[in-house]
């Protein structure tokens, strides 16, 4: 009989074995996955079983009813909302790290975690060219790191106003003022929601023809402030004016958020960090790693200025903060206590792609991304963006003809585009964010979405 470390080294073996054919296979199946796939789930066990399966059993049902009723995101020819696909470097070390099951919660728990982490937080925030000395953790997703962030500005404007929030909780606080641009991500007003801020106790300002706040329309306010500040504007890519910006905002003394999720990985290119000018100015800044970076979910960082404003607001140690010159536990910079080592995954993905690595990746993508405008224009769609980054909308007429269109690609398989809402017309979305995508992904693509416009027009 074998032993135990003999049966998991077999089941970890045929383990990446099928791994690696469910990545080789990414490039020629259906985008989404057809109905009888997705109807195959209905053969995994529909109750719990009392008695136990074998691992490898576990494994050979999830991978024949699992897998094909995945949706092909990790592949090269998804362009719905924004998805990236995974790094071999990035995979493999979520792996091992997986095995390692370490927790992040404290330095002793894990100093290999520990270190990878913080120098992985490091690595991005000069790639993305943030201050000096700022500092971050990592969290599940970009929603979690404006929450982070945002949860650190209200500390510290109520700080000045001489309230401790995380003391005494926001009853009886001064009132603070939340700008945001008309065009914030819903993700935003979640955060603000959780955070007692408000949904909708904002100001909000409006934005320009491409969805960038108009810095010459913010409000007066007065008192406790946050604005939220955009890079990257979930439909057209745009990037909001952050010198204006920063300027409204030192003069009131307020604090300046931005949600960057894939928008502030523009700064690691010299081609396009003109976008971002002036965006190191702000406070606060989350970024996520599972989209453009094509880290494996779940992953995204959320950085602070001044340390001191994070640790305040993440730490469970009431005024752990006031210690002077203590080293913050990865556990103080960040919503969680226990958690998996998730900065593995991104430091594996910075280490393997190094500098130009990463500007390469987002720059291919821009490149795609205009690629695939200009073979949908010349076939004749309007395309309703500037394609200043790696989004592009298009319409093919009505709303209902590009409501039409976008059903019929799903429908197709080549590839796989949302729908949106873009100035009150409805628009198809095309987000490039995959490392895999190559240009002959964009021409087939391209292709497929031309012959199902033109479908969609036949039979109208
Ligand atoms: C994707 C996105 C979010 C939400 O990020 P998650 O990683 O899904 O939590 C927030 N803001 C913008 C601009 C985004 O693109």
């Amino acid at each position: 009989m074998q032993d135990d470390s003999e049966r998991t080294r077999a089941l970890l073996r045929r383990t990446s074995d099928r791994a690696a054919v469910y990545l080789e296979r990414l490039g020629s199946r259906r985008v989404a996955p057809a109905s009888s796939d997705v109807a195959g789930l209905d053969s995994l066990p529909p109750g719990l079983p009392d008695r136990p399966t074998p691992a490898e059993e576990v494994l050979e049902q999830l991978d024949r009813w699992g897998s094909p009723a995945t949706v092909a995101s990790n592949g090269g020819r998804y362009f719905g909302f924004v998805i990236g696909s995974t790094l071999p470097a990035s995979l493999a070390a979520n792996w091992l790290a997986g095995a390692w099951n370490q927790n992040t919660y404290t330095e002793v728990m894990s100093p290999a975690a520990w270190r990878l982490e913080a120098t992985a937080v490091r690595w991005v925030r000069d790639l993305l060219r943030l201050p000096e000395g700022t500092d971050g953790g990592f969290v599940t997703g970009d929603t979690m790191a404006n929450f982070t962030g945002l949860a650190a500005a209200r500390h510290a404007v109520l700080e000045r106003a001489g309230w401790d929030v995380e003391a005494n909780g926001l009853f009886g606080a001064p009132p603070i003022t939340v700008v945001v641009s008309d065009e914030a991500h819903v993700a935003v007003g979640k955060v603000l929601s959780l955070l007692g801020l408000g949904r909708d106790r904002v100001l909000r300002v409006p934005a320009d023809e491409q969805g960038r706040m108009r810095g010459d329309r913010l409000p007066e306010v007065e008192g406790p402030a946050i604005v939220c500040a955009q890079s990257g504007n979930v439909n057209s890519g745009a990037c909001d004016p952050f010198p204006a910006i920063i300027d409204w905002a030192r003069a009131r003394h307020s604090w300046v958020h931005v949600d960057g999720a894939f928008g502030l990985w523009a700064s690691a290119s010299p081609e396009l960090r003109g976008l971002n000018a002036g965006v190191e100015g702000a406070d606060s800044w989350a970024v996520d790693g599972h989209k453009w970076l094509n880290v494996p979910y779940d992953s995204a960082i959320a950085f602070v200025r001044e340390r001191r404003h994070l640790v305040a607001a993440m730490s469970s140690a009431a005024s752990a903060y006031l210690a002077v010159g203590a080293r913050p536990e990865r556990q103080d910079l960040t919503p969680d206590m226990s958690r998996r080592a998730r900065g593995v995954d991104a430091w594996a993905a910075l280490l393997s792609l190094g500098r130009s690595g990463v500007a390469d990746l987002v720059e291919r993508s821009c490149r795609h991304a205009r690629r695939f405008a200009e073979l949908l224009r010349a076939g004749g769609a309007r395309i309703l963006n500037d394609v200043v980054l790696n989004q592009v909308l298009v319409s093919f007429g009505s709303d209902e003809a590009t409501a039409r269109t976008v059903r019929a690609v799903q429908q197709e398989g080549t590839c796989w585009c949302g729908p949106t809402t873009w100035h009150g017309s409805v628009a198809m979305r095309i987000s490039v964010s995959s490392g895999r995508t190559t240009d002959d992904d964009i021409e087939r693509s391209a292709q497929a979405v031309l012959a199902a416009a033109d479908r969609s027009v036949r039979t109208a």
